[in-house]
Order: structure tokens, then sequence, then C-alpha cells
């Protein structure tokens, strides 16, 4: 059987340095591409700028280094792609995929209330479609518009949302998007009635996630997707996305988590420390016990050695 190429990533926001969850997913990702005889990426999702600290991505490219993970290209960062971002959001516009919305989170709760529903989903208001229905009475597919047109004339903030409803007739029933995940095994979403018609560019101009991490992956030609489960809840829109256009969807697997002191996701607020850079081998053992690795003792080339051969014995 040929090899297949494979190209994986770690893609963390440089939000603060890596700490023991984030260890988890990088090692994984690194371990899965190195078991494929493939390639490792590492992007720096700094799209949130304010949400970045500075000098935080210098910090986890130096970590990265002093766990043996060095990545095979020179990183890349996202605050410099936004040109590929905006061609994919003028694509899904003038293919009447994606439409502007004026709703403020007010506006959102008002409508659904009139409704008689306070929808909610991980404390956000599910987006009822009300610029979408508003377009004249037409669905927004039937719905074309100057991209030029959509920023500067204006005279309200506006976000860029996906129609998210698969079937194009308007009144047929919202159907669930089904995919594989190589650890979770089968998974559905219903992104219409779960989550919404979702935002591509906010309206403060910054680039959402969902279209950016879809963008940057397909321009990577990224074939396997491995990170933290807390983001398998994302694949259903990010593979909607990638459908809307014409991109290629890689495989998926997510990584278990490790969880703070309040069970939930290990992450600055509930307690995550830096990663202790004066003993890599020592962090990457934790994080490898996650992934249901044996430990291994020192020198760090040989512990990494090992558990890509441990890793390859595990996967299909
Ligand atoms: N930047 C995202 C995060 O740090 C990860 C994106 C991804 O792996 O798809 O949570």
């Amino acid at each position: 059987m040929g090899k297949r190429l494979y190209r994986g990533r770690f893609a963390p926001s440089p939000t603060g340095p890596l700490h023991a969850g984030s260890l988890v997913a990088a090692l994984a990702s690194w371990l899965d591409a190195r078991a494929h005889g493939g390639q490792w990426l590492l992007r720096i999702e700094d799209v949130d700028l304010p949400r970045c600290v500075p000098g935080a991505a210098d910090t986890i490219v130096a970590q990265l280094s002093a766990c043996g993970l060095q990545p095979d290209e020179p990183p890349v960062y996202q605050s410099q792609r936004g040109a590929l971002y905006q061609a994919a959001l003028d694509q899904l516009i003038s293919a009447g995929l994606a439409y502007p919305c004026s709703c403020t989170r007010q506006d959102i709760a008002l409508a659904l209330a009139s409704a008689g529903h306070a929808k909610e989903r991980h404390g956000e208001l599910i987006y009822p479609g009300t610029c979408r229905q508003d377009l004249n009475g037409k669905p927004a597919r039937a719905w074309r518009f100057s991209t030029s047109k959509y920023a500067q004339n204006s005279p309200v903030a506006q976000s860029i949302r996906l129609q998210s409803a698969i079937d194009s007739a308007a009144d047929s029933e919202p159907s669930e998007l089904v995919w594989h995940d190589r650890r979770l095994g089968a998974q559905a979403q219903d992104v219409s009635r779960e989550v919404g018609d979702f935002v591509l560019r906010r309206a403060d101009g910054l680039w959402a996630y969902q279209l950016a991490v879809v963008v940057d992956d397909a321009a990577q030609g990224i074939t396997d997707i491995v990170r933290g489960e807390d983001l398998a809840d994302n694949t259903a829109r990010q593979i909607l996305l990638q459908r809307a256009l014409g991109l290629p969807t890689p495989r998926y697997l997510h990584t278990p988590l490790v969880l703070g002191a309040n069970g939930e996701k290990l992450s600055k607020q509930n307690g995550a420390r830096a990663l202790d850079l004066s003993d890599p081998l020592a962090a990457l053992n934790q994080a490898a016990a996650v992934l249901g690795l044996a430990p291994q003792p020192k020198p760090l080339p040989d512990a990494l050695a090992n558990w890509v051969a441990q890793w390859a014995a595990k996967v299909t």
C-alpha cells in the first residue's frame, strides 16, 4: 500500500504559554504526523489580537522546541493572512451563502424571546436567522449583492454569517451533518438548529476562528487534524464551511482533555501553569500518560522515538 501524503498541524492561540493541557494536543499531533511519516506544521492563531498576549507566540515556539517538537516549516501567523480570509468570505457572499447581520446580542435575545424560546447553547444564544429571513423574504441563497457594498454602505456595524442550513430548499427539514472522529467515533450535529447561522467576520472587523481555521487548514494542505476534545464541537461547523468553499475535509482526531481542579478543561483561569522547561521530559511524560502511552526514561530523543513507535502500533 502506498503511503498517502500526511500533513498535520498544531494551532495554538497565543493567549499565554503552553501548559499541561495544550502540550497533550501538541504531542498527539506531532506523534500522529511522525507515525504516518508525515509533516507537522505550527500555526499561530493570533487572529483575535485583543486576546493575544505579547511574546506568547515566541514562548510557545521555544517551549515546543525544548520538548523536541520541531515544525517542518516556519510557523505561519493568522494575523498576516487576512487577504486569504477576505477572498474566502467574498466567495461565500457572491455564492449567496453568507450574509451581513447587524443584530446586537440584545436584538438576538429579543427575537428569541418573542418567538417564545430563549435558546442557549454553552451560554451562547442560538442565532434565529433574523437577517437571513429579512432579505425581502428570500432565503440568503437567492440574494446576491456586490461584495464592495456590505462593509461601506452600512450605517451600523455588521457581522457576516454563514447560511448554515444544509439544504438549499427553504422549506426542507434541516438535517444533521455526520462526521467521524478517530477516537470518539461517529458524531452528528444539526448546525442550523443547534448553533444557527454562525459568524465568519465579526462586527468589529475581526475574523472568526471558524473561517480562519478552515481557510488555513486547506491553504496549508492539512490532511489530518489532531486537537483537544474541547474543539470537537466546532467540527460540524468547519465541515459545513469546507463544503461551502469547495474544500476537502481532513480526518479528525480529538484528544482527551486535562482537567483543572474545578473539573473543567485546564486553562489559565483554573490554575494551569506554564510548562516547566527545566525538565521537558517530565512534562512530556505527563502528556504521554493522558494519551495512554507508557512512561519513558531519558534521553529525550529516545523517549520521543519510543512514543512514535507506540503511537504507530495503535493507529489505523
Ligand atoms: N487555536 C485553537 C485553540 O488554541 C485551536 C484550533 C484548532 O486546533 O483547530 O484553541
